[in-house]
């Protein structure tokens, strides 16, 4: 079978359908990059914002307009909470929720492999799987907070987290494939271990990797800012360990915070980002912020954005609110109109391009071990790499050897156009 995989949405989103993929591949089908080529469909769809779950539409349609031969099997959060409106588009065979999301392949296929092959690998692999540098790893699901905006919780349902040792198992598989870079995800990867008693789970999670992988990088993915035990960010004494933290805050006004229904306020996440800038040198911190939730005024605005300017974050994702059946948030009084939402938007993009660029001119003239990616061109120079540093900054170089997926000490130069140029010291 040749199947065709995408995804919307978050890296646990893109966790899942890498893992899909190499089940696919283990089991002998191949997976191909060009619907037009494939027999099957697999997307892996959002309900995050109204926008997700549109694209989600959208490529199932496109699929099918490029190749009414084949079948389409949708899952994900969109596929749980609206099952029927993706069941009705052309094309559209099965639709599986979360629950039996693991099992995708094996109803895709008809045969009986459930679960992430860990056995080592001898096989061939198709290249598209070999090219890979960084793999996204499922540690945890589903999330036991109740944020007033987030249709996660619903469409994902309680927090539960995967045992230590098959996570452990998944990395040195992906480690043995030829990965050199394993990035930890879940719906709220700060709490891992909670369902098995552990109050110290996700340290104990990184610790068993550091000690039992020779990943040469680990990265953590989006971190809820709580819920971390105390002297968490000693773990990054291990330079394997990237340096940087993507903690979502969504709003630095605590009066929005608690309409948001946010375990932390102003002095709770001040803490934690002293804590970790204390313990992490260079180490790179950005957030997630909703402009116009339901009853967020100019002054609360204004007290947000002052927040965030105080935190010297290094980047923002900033998100318009938008209203997401079944939350408490859609039956809020004082939603935000879409104009002013705009506005709000545009303002906190401006200062995240700031304190984007303030964090590479940091970084100009240093050395930093960048693991590249990806050849985007061939010039008579060489050929054009791009890469990323542990601190997750994108830089581009251009060198005569093929430098894909190697580890490389280089010099950073200037930033522009959201890309850092550096020249590889070999
Ligand atoms: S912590 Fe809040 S925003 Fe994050 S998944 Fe849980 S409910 Fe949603």
């Amino acid at each position: 079978m040749k199947v065709h995989l995408r995804m919307v949405g978050c890296r646990l989103n893109q966790s899942e359908i890498d893992s899909m993929a190499r089940q696919f591949q283990g089991m002998g089908h191949e997976v191909v990059d060009r619907p037009e080529d494939a027999d099957h469909f697999v997307l892996n769809t959002c309900a995050v914002t109204q926008e997700a779950s549109k694209t989600s539409r959208k490529l199932a349609r496109e699929f099918h307009r490029s190749n009414p031969q084949a079948e389409t099997t949708v899952t994900g959060c969109y596929a749980q909470i609206a099952p029927k409106e993706l069941d009705a588009l052309p094309g559209v065979s099965r639709v599986i929720g979360n629950a039996d999301k693991d099992e995708l392949v094996s109803f895709v296929t008809g045969e009986g492999i459930k679960v992430f092959d860990s056995e080592p690998i001898e096989r061939t692999l198709p290249a598209q799987s070999l090219s890979r540098t960084r793999a996204f790893v499922k540690a945890q699901d589903g999330c036991d907070n109740e944020c007033t905006f987030c249709v996660t919780t619903i469409a994902r349902g309680r927090g539960r987290s995967r045992a230590i040792d098959e996570v452990l198992r998944e990395v040195n598989t992906l480690r043995q494939l030829g990965y050199q870079e394993a990035v930890l995800t879940g719906v709220h990867l700060g709490s891992y271990g909670q369902d098995q008693g552990l109050i110290d789970g996700l340290a104990r999670l990184v610790q068993a990797l550091l000690q039992h992988s020779d990943m040469p990088r680990l990265r953590l993915s989006s971190l809820e800012p709580w819920d971390l035990a105390p002297g968490f960010f000693e773990l990054w004494q291990d330079p394997r360990l990237c340096r940087h933290l993507h903690l979502p805050l969504q709003s630095g006004c605590d009066a929005t915070l608690k309409r948001m229904r946010r375990n932390t306020n102003q002095e709770a996440f001040r803490a934690l980002v002293h804590a970790a800038r204390e313990a992490i040198p260079g180490l790179r911190i950005t957030t997630d912020v909703i402009v116009g939730f339901p009853g967020e005024t100019d002054r609360e605005f204004a007290t947000s954005r002052a927040f965030i300017e105080e935190m010297s974050f290094d980047g923002l994702h900033v998100f318009r609110y938008s209203s997401r059946p079944g939350t408490p948030a859609s039956r809020m009084k004082n939603q935000v109109s879409n104009q002013v939402k705009r506005g709000r938007s545009a303002e906190l993009l401006a200062i995240s391009d700031s304190m984007e660029e303030n964090f590479a001119a940091r970084l100009a003239g240093t050395q930093q071990n960048v693991l590249w990616e990806q050849i985007t061109a061939a010039t008579p120079e060489g050929f054009v790499h791009n890469g990323y540093t542990d601190n997750y900054m994108r830089v581009k170089a251009v060198h005569p050897r093929n430098l894909s997926n190697r580890i490389c000490v280089t010099d950073l130069g200037e930033f522009t156009d959201g890309v850092i140029h550096g020249t590889v010291r070999l």
